[in-house]
């Protein structure tokens, strides 16, 4: 055996920068989030080549006082707790005590720091080897650099992704840190590109607009609810928005932005029946709750929680939107959406150095973006207004480069348009989206027009609150009374009335209505049962025997009547006699399937599926004719049921055209 010895600090910090510092990313958290609990309110991030080059983060926060800084690297030391009792009420991101000295063992790390009385410090550190420690400026604040991240450590430099990648992860992850403090005006600059602006103003909704863009915010209702433990507040968007991965289901716990598969799982929950299958909603929920309920300290990230009531807090989220959703009409607009600019084409762009727009871009207008950048400690008025400024500049700039693309876009879409003109709504862009699609023109002449839009945005939620509380009151259904125009290719309906055209899917509208009435049967103690002209006799493996037989109580609740028959086998006679008419054989055959694919048996979702899959037999498939009073009685009987809008997969049930929408596509009004 090799003699034990105590390894050496700047070995064990490296190794500890193996887990707190994985990727440039992870430099930008810890150093953001440094910002944010030093009280900062405004923030900026400088990155370069993906944060592979240099990372800069500028804050105006309490800074560090002179004899502390050699002690902000060390490991485990930290200003955040003082004792045990303190671990357990975490209110700061920060509490380990690991990430400076984690960051500076694996980088060159340059640090100006300023507690605003008398000078400054300013202190260098690399690979975890101190430098410098020299008096410097005293602007209140901390301004931290990063260079050459990995450059010791080539095993891992390796393993970094491409640049669009690490670069992705850093948006991404400045993205969720300006979701959770819409109260601190964070901006984000890669390789001279603004990427992300937010203006401090503590409404989730400037951020929301920032990252998704204004329409999609516009498209999103607010929520919020509260119980003894905790409070649910949030935006969801309508389920007409749907994107492809969970990616854009942000959950934040007391401030901090966490990865939880069962709150993540809850939001979808919520949505029920109203989303494609496969497809996902864009949600953003803020959950406040007594520290002692979280428990941050599972993973040196602290990206995970553990939390005491999960169960009950998932319950308040799946209720809470379902709630939201009943009191919206969901009925998505015909027109085809816009080609926009997302905010993964921007940073495409920031990635480019071949760019036109690099080209051209005048060295004084570079000159006044970094001076602007290091002026952070600047009157913060003034700075806003700087920043804005050079924003629009190179917003108009950048549309100016696009211009001639979108023109492209533009027609691309309009031909699309005439093709196929009841393709599905928004489709998912596959990053966030960020849609300035403001003119040029506009953007030049109006200089407010982030905030007039912002208003607008205002007040459109602003009469959306309004409207809940009026239609809490009445329900009404939330489908107007529409009038069949007549059928199309056996498979849609169309109808009006004085709102417009509406298009109707016979074949998603008769499941709908099929799946709330077997949702209801299936709910109910069957008393009516049928026997069946030639009993079932059906044969399992011992295992499969063995959980089936454990479950026969439970399988009566959904219809299905098990009786044991010899090794291995059941025998049913009977069924209740709402299954599926001529398909109570295979209807019979799926439960099983189905009870047999679940771990542990759960009635909820047994029930639900079912009722699903019964809902897709027997239903009028496409290509049949309906009378006139068939399709009468098919459009109130699917007012009448709870979602009217979706299949129970998800897919819409009703398309429609304001007659506004129509006047326009023939140019009778502009
Ligand atoms: P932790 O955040 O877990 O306390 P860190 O290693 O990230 O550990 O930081 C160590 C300490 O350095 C912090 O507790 C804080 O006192 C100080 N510090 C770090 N960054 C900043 C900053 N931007 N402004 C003020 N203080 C800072
Ligand atoms: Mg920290």
């Amino acid at each position: 055996m090799q003699k034990i010895i105590q390894l050496s600090e700047v070995l064990s910090n490296k190794i500890a920068a193996g887990e707190v510092v994985e990727r440039p990313a992870s430099v930008v958290k810890e150093l953001v989030e440094n910002a944010i609990d030093a009280n900062s309110t405004v923030i900026e991030v400088q990155v370069e080549e993906a944060g592979l080059q240099k990372i800069r983060v500028i804050d105006n926060g309490s800074g560090i006082e002179k004899e502390d800084v050699p002690l902000a690297f060390e490991r485990h030391a930290t200003s955040k707790i003082k004792n045990e009792r303190d671990l357990f009420r975490i209110r700061t991101l920060g509490f380990r005590g690991e990430a400076l000295p984690s960051i500076a063992s694996v980088s060159k790390v340059e640090m100006i720091t300023s507690t605003g009385d008398g000078e400054g410090t300013r202190f260098v550190i690399e690979g975890g080897i101190k430098k410098v420690l020299e008096p410097a400026s005293s602007r209140k604040g901390t301004d931290f650099t990063v260079r050459d991240l990995f450059y010791n450590t080539p095993a891992r430099l390796k393993y970094m992704k491409s640049l669009h990648t690490e670069l992705g992860n850093i948006t991404d992850c400045l993205n969720r840190l300006a979701l959770a403090h819409p109260e601190v005006a964070i901006k984000l600059i890669h390789n001279g590109r603004t990427l992300l602006q937010t203006n401090g103003n503590g409404d989730p909704r400037q951020v929301l607009a920032n990252i998704y863009g204004f329409k999609i915010v516009k498209k999103m209702i607010p929520i919020h609810a509260e119980n003894l433990d905790f409070k649910v507040k949030g935006f969801i968007a309508l389920p007409e928005i749907t994107r492809a991965s969970r990616n854009y289901i942000s959950t934040m716990v007391n401030g901090r932005f966490i990865k939880n598969y069962a709150l993540t799982n809850a939001v979808i929950a919520g949505y029920h029946t109203l989303l494609p299958i496969g497809r996902y909603p864009i949600a953003f929920l803020d959950l406040q709750m007594d520290p002692i309920l979280v428990d941050v300290n599972v993973h040196p990230a602290k990206l995970e929680v553990r939390l005491s009531k999960e169960n009950e807090l998932s319950e308040l989220i799946i209720n809470t939107i379902k709630a939201a959703f009943k009191k919206e009409t969901l009925i998505p607009d015909g027109a085809v959406p816009k080609k926009t600019k997302t905010q993964s084409e921007q940073m495409a762009l920031s990635l480019d150095h071949l760019q036109v727009f690099e080209k051209h871009k005048s060295n004084k207008n570079r000159q006044s973006v970094e001076k602007n950048s290091i002026d952070i400690q600047t009157n913060s008025a003034e700075k806003a207004l700087l920043s804005k400024k050079d924003q629009n500049v190179k917003n108009v700039s950048n549309m100016l480069y696009n211009s001639v693309k979108e023109e492209q876009n533009q027609f691309e879409t309009l031909t699309k348009t005439i093709d196929e003109p009841f393709t599905e709504q928004t489709e998912a862009n596959d990053t966030f989206s960020s849609e300035h699609t403001k003119s040029i023109e506009s953007l030049i002449t109006e200089n407010d027009t982030k905030e007039e839009l912002q208003e607008e945005l205002y007040e459109n939620n602003h009469d959306k609150i309004e409207e809940h509380t009026e239609l809490e009151t009445k329900t009404v259904s939330r489908v107007p009374p529409m009038y069949p125009i007549g059928q199309m290719h056996g498979t849609y309906i169309f109808a009006e009335n004085e709102n417009g055209l509406y298009i109707i899917d016979q074949h998603a509208a008769q499941e709908r209505i099929k799946y709330e009435f077997y949702k209801e049967k299936i709910g109910e103690v069957p008393n009516d049962l049928q026997e069946l002209l030639i009993p079932m006799t059906l044969e399992f493996s011992n295992e499969e025997y063995i959980k089936l037989e454990e479950s026969i109580e439970e399988l009566k609740k959904v219809g299905l009547f098990l009786e044991p028959f010899g090794l291995n086998t059941f025998i049913v006679r009977s069924h209740p006699t709402w299954f599926p008419k001529g398909e109570e054989k295979e209807t019979i055959m799926e439960i099983i399937e189905q009870v047999l694919a679940m771990k542990k048996i759960d009635l909820k979702k047994l029930r639900e599926e079912t009722a699903i899959m019964m809902s897709c037999k027997g239903s009028i498939k496409a290509n049949h004719r309906l009378r006139s009073d068939e399709i009468q009685a098919l459009l109130d009987t699917l007012r009448k049921t709870s979602d009217p809008f979706t299949c129970p997969h998800g897919r819409p049930i009703i398309i429609h055209f304001s007659t506004y929408e129509m006047e326009k596509m023939f140019k009778r009004v502009m």
